[in-house]
């Protein structure tokens, strides 16, 4: 009997030592609740990093991209563009404002909203009379979408724009940080993400009156009274001072941990760079891919699935994830419309029957990779052989 191999994981939390020290000041001062200066100091170190005005420590990213919603009075009738290949987490609070999403698909270069399609659906959308209330840009497994070119066709129709930079805290754009682009963008510290508070988000923003009616809104919307006294329906969605300690240690690293998830991916595509079957998500011009996770398609014509990967990687302890099922595929959005790339081609499902996310935490060591590495050229080599014997 051979022993298992320890489990490799897609993305593990990497902690840096440094977060005991905000929490401890927490405990010391016994400032576990209610906000408190690791908050303020979190969301001036993030604002300052990417270079907007305003920041707001939420406990997730999708409380984040609520609350921009709201913001945007988006609400029942209206309707809110948004990529199909993403994380569900994206389109949801769409459907918390009774609101229709309406999917939009990758383009092959960056594997983001399509400017074509989204110019489509906005013309279509002027024809009816029915401009989205926002668009929603993804910057998918790190990557930045075409964000001039999206800025840009939106401001043409007075569409306010929410950059889900979920995935991409520390890419950039022209050297412009992710998350700066939109009217709001949004981060996540989910345990997966590149870095982490064990669960939280952010959202940032230039507009200060929206902000401070986003702060308002996340803490209950208590009217400034003597009493408790509310006008209007809020949420309890602010992050803890414990929690923000976490972040405050993990910012310190961040640009430590693009480079360590940029030499992952170097390592995985020049040591696989001679299997035929394989292609890397590129990494599109003027941007820098934090790439928070190393992905590849698999060549349709070998006869190779995701999953097929996937499962012979788990056999040897490995996790790995097929890319995102697009939402206009999922049930939950059956109904909902979906604009193509063009009227030939679907991109994000062609990403999704041929992607695969590889394991890619800072925290794997070489050797942890090499048996990546290794697992992933015996299955693939072994897999089309055997298919080109038969
Ligand atoms: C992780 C993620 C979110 C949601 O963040 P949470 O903090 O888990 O709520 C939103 N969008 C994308 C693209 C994500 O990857």
């Amino acid at each position: 009997m051979s022993r298992i191999p320890e489990r490799i994981h897609l993305a593990a939390p990497h902690m840096t030592g440094m977060e005991q020290f905000f929490i401890k000041e927490a405990f010391d001062t016994n400032w576990i609740a209610p906000l408190g200066p690791n908050v303020d100091g979190f969301e001036n170190e993030v604002a300052e990093y990417v270079g907007v005005n305003h920041a707001l420590a939420l406990n997730s990213g999708t409380a984040a991209i609520h609350l921009a919603l709201r913001v945007l009075d988006v609400g029942p009738g209206d309707v809110v563009f948004c990529p199909s290949l993403t994380f569900v987490a994206s389109a949801n609070p769409i459907l918390y404002q009774g609101a229709e999403p309406v999917f939009i698909d990758s383009e092959p270069e960056t594997w983001n909203m399509s400017p074509l399609a989204l110019e489509t659906a906005l013309e279509d959308a002027v024809m009816v009379g029915r401009l989205p209330k926002a668009v929603i840009v993804v910057n998918l497994y790190g990557q930045s979408a075409k964000i001039e070119e999206i800025m840009e066709l939106c401001a043409q129709y007075g569409v306010p724009v929410i950059e889900d930079a979920a995935e991409s805290l520390g890419s950039s754009y022209k050297g412009r940080p992710s998350g700066s682009f939109g009217h709001f963008g949004i981060f996540s510290f989910n345990g997966n993400k590149i870095i982490t508070t064990s669960g939280g988000g952010m959202l940032v923003s230039d507009d200060a009156e929206a902000m401070a009616y986003a702060r308002h809104l996340s803490t209950q919307a208590k009217d400034p009274a003597p009493y408790y006294q509310h006008s209007e329906m809020g949420y309890n969605y602010r992050m803890s001072n414990i929690v923000a300690g976490i972040g405050r240690a993990q910012m310190k690293v961040l640009d430590k941990r693009v480079r360590q998830k940029r030499r992952i991916f170097k390592r995985y595509e020049h040591s696989l760079m001679d299997v035929p079957e394989l292609f890397f998500q590129p990494e599109a011009k003027d941007s820098l891919h934090n790439r928070w996770l190393s992905t590849l398609l698999i060549d349709e014509t070998c006869g190779l699935k995701p999953l097929d990967l996937v499962d012979a990687l788990a056999l040897e302890n490995i996790e790995a994830r097929p890319v995102w099922k697009p939402l206009h595929l999922q049930p939950l959005f059956e109904d909902c419309n979906y604009y193509p790339h063009t009227q030939a081609e679907s991109i994000s499902a062609s990403l999704f029957e041929q992607g695969v996310c590889l394991p890619s935490g800072t925290a794997m060591t070489e050797k942890d990779q090499d048996r990546v590495i290794h697992a992933v050229r015996a299955y693939v080599g072994g897999a089309v052989e055997k298919k080109q014997a038969t």
